[in-house]
């Protein structure tokens, strides 16, 4: 099939076949777009782009580096080498091929300068490398000047933290699913400028540019069954993911802005609350008065 400029289609989306220029251009549009609709980074602002080596993260940063100008940003690169034996290796050459071919400037920073490595430790891995890689990432973008840091996580990413969440019990997770969060105290702002994007569109995205990156996953890496959940239900109600990366986003702003009811004085985020809409639209005869 051939895309609307006449060249091979390489993907059909929706009614319409793409060829890799138009996929790419589409792909960039996406992106710009969540990052104004959601203000994930703001113009002016000097952005340390965390880079693992994987899709996700590649697509990230290269597609901040072309839309550098239009957003008004600046970009750099931060990898961490985490010391999990030939992944980590090939995670950093790869890292560093990357950011040369795109002339962005790459930082490395390797975890065994603190004095251990993800190598070391034997039980809740996972967990201890997330947390040195958020540390690491915070405390290198404070102490560098940058003004935010961005990850690569993608919609699967953020929805199936939102379950996993759900199911351990722990409810101070979904401030930090969102897709901007404004620094404070020693933190710097986060953002997750593909917040909105599937993770077979950045794949897409670096296949369509040849971009070079590291399939392998991390060989400490669980299953990944919570995003194979999400496919799942994707699957049996379409538009789950887009519908929880949204609610996620409007359930911040209903908090952000409550105020009183203008005929009942109960709180709401409306004018008028949807009660006293409904009283006004069902109702016949009042018997309690409002
Ligand atoms: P993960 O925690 O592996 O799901 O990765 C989430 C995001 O964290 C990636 O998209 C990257 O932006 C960032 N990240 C993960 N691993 C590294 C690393 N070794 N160095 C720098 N950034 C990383
Ligand atoms: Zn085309």
């Amino acid at each position: 099939m051939r895309c609307e400029c006449g060249k091979n289609a390489i993907e059909k989306i929706g009614n319409r076949y793409y060829c890799k220029e138009c996929y790419s251009k589409r792909y960039l549009s996406l992106v710009e777009r969540s990052i104004r609709r959601y203000g994930i980074l703001k113009r002016g602002e000097r952005v340390l782009a965390a880079v693992s080596g994987g899709k996700d993260s590649v697509a990230m940063i290269a597609a901040l580096k072309e839309l550098e100008d239009k957003l008004g940003i600046k970009v750099e690169a931060l990898h961490i080498n985490l010391g999990i034996g030939e992944y980590s290796r090939k995670s950093e050459e790869v890292c560093r091929e990357l950011c040369d071919n795109l002339g962005i400037p790459l930082h490395v920073v390797n975890l065994s300068e603190y004095g251990f490595t993800i190598s070391d430790v034997r039980k809740k891995a996972c967990s201890v490398c997330g947390n040195a890689k958020r540390y690491i990432m915070n405390r290198f973008a404070r102490e560098q000047g940058f003004d935010v840091v961005a990850t690569g996580h993608c919609a699967e990413d953020v929805v199936a933290n939102v379950l996993k969440n759900l199911y351990s019990g722990n409810f101070e997770w979904s401030e930090k699913l969102l897709p901007r969060i404004e620094g404070y105290f020693k933190f710097v702002s986060k953002a997750k400028p593909l917040y909105e994007i599937g993770e077979k569109e950045n794949l897409l995205f670096v296949l369509s540019r040849r971009l070079i990156f590291l399939p392998d996953e991390c060989p400490k890496a669980p299953d990944q069954k919570w995003k194979e959940l999400v496919y799942v239900i994707e699957k049996r109600i379409p538009g789950f993911k887009k519908g929880v990366l949204r609610s996620l986003v409007r359930r911040e702003k209903v908090e952000g802005e409550l105020k009183s009811c203008k005929i009942c004085g109960e709180p709401t985020s409306t004018e008028v609350c949807q009660f006293c809409r409904n009283v006004k639209k069902f109702g016949k005869v009042r018997k309690i008065p409002l």
